[in-house]
């Protein structure tokens, strides 16, 4: 029997907040071993495991870890990882083929660049003759150790992201068809000095990376290209070479993988002024939002997003309300484990003085001191309706509703990802009835409250996610980067490639 074996570490890192991933940020999410590893059915694992059973092929489980996007990953907890990961794949029976879950953007303390570490330990360990296939989020920092390492690399190709287990299933074939000698992928992936906010990132018309990722399927199907995949590198790594392009994975045809690669980067690169996106201060969205009839308005502080590893802890809209608008409904989400125990100490009923906000990443901002009603407690426990974790249970840790007058502040103790709004509804939050709702992320907003919302304004606040990324400062990024650099022309995009290890029998 045909034995592939299944896992990966999935987690999107922030090299600008200032907390770290530990083994309690995996534990809250997925760590998955054995029978409970192999019998996923939901999201890339699932998608991966559901072709292997389809080919009566032998899913062999090693380790399947994943968190909420964070900090970095601490050293000791991807010592620990990796390590279980290594070494249930060297005790596990001859394997044929290895298949991973990753997202390419993670980054431990003692690994800057996770996936392409990991990927070249597990190769040191089977060898050349075993194929690697993994996969990754489209928003991932593909490196030259990762590309040499692995065999085939596919990216999702929706975002807002709905297209984990079909990922997962596209990954699982391409090792079928590896083993059926069917695929001798070669792969080239092409970047141009492009990083730029998630905002205009959207795979669905209009936008500029719809426009390339339409282009990219339309040259996949005529040419008969294995994969081609639009890449919007992460751009709150601060690593050398980063930027957006594009990796085609090829049958063998390395120069053909070469040169659509190219071209499609260079389309990139000429998109590049479309990704950027007009702000307005909270004050101003307020204003604006104030002159509206109705609500909800969204408040988007995209520099706060837990799903690209903020804390999710700033109340700097929250200050701008209290300050204009302190007679509107509105809800604001606050990532403050302090205040949440605070809360629940005073119990439901009680009215306190709260303080609140930059607890966990302090350097985004300062603390207010509000008073109001905790209205509200729960255990935070809620299961994601759709997306990459569609089905999957998830904790905001103990959390609580608290009144101040008729904003109603949502504060929990994890950070967790914004699907839909099932934080919201967990704590039972009047949506339609809110005149401005603050929502922490730059994409999945769109969708969630698209039937209800008025108006959606986006926001330039302090944070290590915001639209504007120039206003980070990066380290060890080349000096010459779009949009730090607006002058910049002709620019040629840097190729790299793969090692061809299979050939068709
Ligand atoms: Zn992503």
């Amino acid at each position: 029997m045909t034995r592939i074996g299944v896992g990966g570490i999935f987690i999107e890192c922030n090299h600008f907040a200032g907390h770290l991933a530990d083994l309690s940020a995996f534990e809250r999410s997925e760590l998955l071993y054995g029978e409970e590893l192999a019998a996923k059915n939901t999201g890339v694992i699932g998608g991966m495991v559901s072709v292997l059973e389809q080919e009566d092929w032998e899913p062999v489980p090693l380790l399947y870890a994943s968190a909420c996007p964070g900090g970095m990953v601490e050293a000791r907890t991807y010592e620990k990882l990796k390590g279980e990961l290594l070494s249930l794949l060297a005790n596990a029976d001859e394997l044929d083929g290895i298949l991973l879950c990753l997202h390419g953007a993670g980054s431990a303390q003692n690994a800057p660049d996770l996936e392409g570490d990991l990927v070249h330990a597990v190769r040191e360990l089977v060898g050349d003759s075993v194929p690697i296939v993994a996969t990754l989020d489209l928003h991932a920092h593909v490196t030259p150790e990762l590309l040499t390492n692995a065999d085939v690399l596919l990216a999702w190709e929706t975002y807002p992201h709905a297209d984990a287990f079909e990922t997962g299933q596209r990954g699982a074939r391409a090792i079928v068809d590896i083993l059926a000698g069917r695929l001798n992928p070669v792969m080239a992936m092409a970047k141009v000095p492009v990083v730029v906010s998630a905002i205009n990132g959207r795979t669905r018309l209009p936008g500029p990376f719809a426009e390339i990722m339409n282009e990219a399927k339309r040259i996949e199907r005529q040419r008969d290209l294995y994969s081609v995949n639009p890449i919007l590198v992460h751009p709150y790594l601060d690593q050398p070479d980063m930027g957006g392009g594009v990796m085609v994975v090829a049958n063998g045809n390395l120069a053909e993988a070469t040169s659509i690669a190219q071209s499609l980067a260079e389309q990139y690169w000429e998109k590049r002024f479309a990704f950027q996106a007009n702000t307005l201060s909270p004050r101003e969205a307020i204003g604006r939002g104030s002159q509206l009839e109705g609500g909800p308005v969204l408040l988007v502080e995209t520099a706060d997003c837990c799903g690209g590893g903020a804390a999710g802890d700033s109340v700097h809209s929250l200050r701008a309300l209290l300050e204009i608008a302190p007679d509107s409904p509105a809800i604001v989400p606050v990532v403050d484990p302090i205040a949440a125990q605070m809360a629940y100490d005073a119990g439901a009923g009680r009215r306190v003085i709260i303080r609140l906000g930059h607890q966990v990443d302090p350097q985004w901002g300062e603390p207010i001191n509000v008073e109001g009603v905790v209205s509200r407690l729960s255990d935070g426990r809620f299961t994601y309706q759709g997306g990459i974790w569609d089905g999957r249970s998830s904790c905001m840790g103990p959390s609580a509703v608290f009144e101040i007058g008729p904003i109603q502040v949502l504060i929990s103790s994890n950070a967790t990802y914004d699907w839909k709004t099932e934080q919201l509804d967990r704590l039972e939050l009047d949506i339609p009835k809110s005149k401005f709702i603050v929502v922490k992320n730059p994409m999945n907003y769109q969708q969630a409250y698209s039937k209800v919302m008025k108006a959606a304004f986006i926001l330039d606040t302090p944070g290590p996610t915001p639209v504007n990324t120039n206003s980070l400062t990066y380290t060890k990024m080349n000096s010459q980067w779009f949009p730090r650099d607006w002058t910049m022309m002709n620019t040629k995009p840097v190729v790299m490639s793969s090692t061809a290890r299979y050939s068709p029998s």
